[in-house]
Formats: structure tokens, sequence, C-alpha cells
């Protein structure tokens, strides 16, 4: 009986979220064909294209999330210096924010090197991102900085929005857990955060409370920096033709 209710939970666990995916998905190809619709109609391809890259961006993130999530791709490991990857996503980071919220990006220490895979460090920084942005639906402002601590290097992201009830926060990094309507939320987010943070030896920790925002910390172990010419021979010699 125990494992039928396993696996009835298991089942439910999908049926929520291919549902949350379907919609998703059907409100990103709505977009596509709403565009190449009024194309047709005034052949006008450069006002739509915009709309359409974009479109097709955030289905290419779903599925990357999804991905991620599963784990059913292979991880890329290389050694980086930490602010530089930041600085390198930024034009990725900010347009997640509408413009009533101001962010702030810190990456003012450098030398922080880490060996992660980068796409997925880049993944968590997104959907972090995204949280904070859905936590202050009236504007606010989000943080994001770099530091040492020890052997490890810190990630520190902030918010300014209606943070966390402790019943909440206690199932932060649950699997399937949101308390956002069906449309917005899969609750897929901070399980792949936390995945991503614990297979790279990591750990993370959330303190947040309601009205008082949230304050999340991601410590990745250190790496030498060595290790990047290493990896550039290997990526290199991947790269030399037969
Ligand atoms: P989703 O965003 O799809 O709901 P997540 O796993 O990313 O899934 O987050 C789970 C839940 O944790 C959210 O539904 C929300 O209630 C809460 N949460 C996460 N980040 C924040 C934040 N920065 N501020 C307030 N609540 C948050």
């Amino acid at each position: 009986a125990y494992e039928r209710l396993v696996q009835t939970q298991k089942m439910e666990t999908i049926g929520r979220l291919s549902t949350g995916i379907a919609h998703d998905f059907n409100a990103i190809l709505s977009v596509i064909l709403g565009h190449a619709t009024s194309v047709g109609r005034r052949g006008d391809i450069d006002a739509v294209l915009p709309g359409i890259r974009q479109a097709a961006r955030s289905g290419a993130t779903l599925t990357r999330r999804l991905l991620s999530f599963s784990r059913t791709h292979t991880r890329h490991l290389s050694t980086f210096d930490l602010a530089e990857a930041i600085e390198e996503v930024r034009p990725l980071i900010l347009p997640v924010f509408p413009r009533a919220i101001q962010v702030s990006l810190d990456t003012s220490v450098s030398g922080l090197w880490v060996k992660a895979d980068r796409d997925e460090l880049v993944l968590a920084l997104l959907n972090i991102a995204s949280n904070a942005c859905d936590a202050m639906p009236q504007g606010g402002r989000f943080t994001l900085s770099v530091e040492a601590d020890g052997d490890h290097a810190c990630i520190g992201l902030e918010d300014t929005g209606i943070g966390m009830t402790p019943e909440v926060l206690a199932r932060l990094y649950e699997p399937f857990f949101t308390t956002k309507p069906r449309d917005r939320g899969t609750g897929i987010g901070m399980a792949t955060v936390h995945r991503f943070v614990a297979d790279h030896g990591g750990a993370i920790q959330a303190d947040s409370a309601p009205g008082e925002g949230t304050r999340i910390r991601i410590r990745l172990p250190l790496a030498e920096p060595e290790d990047s010419l290493r990896d550039e021979a290997d990526w290199e010699l991947a790269q030399t033709p037969h």
C-alpha cells in the first residue's frame, strides 16, 4: 500500500509538472503564432522579430530548466573567475527585472576561482533573480554580490520583497513546492538551485521573514586558478578538427 501511495504521489507530481510546462509552452507558442500571423497581414517582419526571438528564448530557457532538473544532460565543468562569469551574464540578468526594481551587481571582488558548470550557475542565478522579481511586484531592490569566505566563494543575492513565512522557508527546496498560481510557478526553481549547489560541493542558506525580504547565500569551494589553463587546453584539443 505504501508503494502504491508513493507511485500515486509521483504520478500527481508529474501531472502537475506537465500541466505547468504545457501551460508555459502554450503561452510561448501563442506569442510566436501571434507575431507570425501579424507578419502575414502587414508584411513587416522587423517589427515582430524581437518578440519572436524573446518567445523562443523563453522556450529554450524553460526546456533548459527542465533538463537541468532531470539532469539528462552532461555536465561541463570548467574553472573560471566567479566575478567575471557574473559580469558576463549581466546582460542576461538585467532584463529579468522591470524598471521598478533597482538592480545592483557587485562583482568588484575578482580572483575567486570556482570549478563548476557555468551554464548551470547562470541558470541558478536566473532562477533566484526571477523569484526576487516575483517577490517585488511593487518594485524594490535586488543586490547580487560576490565575496571570499575562507576557502569558499560566496554569492549573496538579496531582495526587498514580500519575504517568506517559516513554513514556506522550510519547503523552499522541495521539488514542485510553489505558492504561485499555476501559470507563474512550477516549484522546480529552488530545487534545481539546491541540486546545483549540492552537486558542486557547496552550501546554500536562505534567510527570510514576511515583509523583510529574502537573502540567499551560495557558497562554492574555491578552486585553483591553474585548473583553467588545463581546461582551456582540453577545450582547444576538443575543438581541433580531425
Ligand atoms: P516557483 O518560483 O516556481 O514557485 P521555486 O522553487 O523557485 O518555485 O520557489 C518555491 C517557492 O518559494 C515560491 O513559490 C515562493 O513561495 C518561495 N520563494 C522563493 N524565492 C522567494 C523570494 N525571493 N521571496 C519570497 N518567496 C520566495
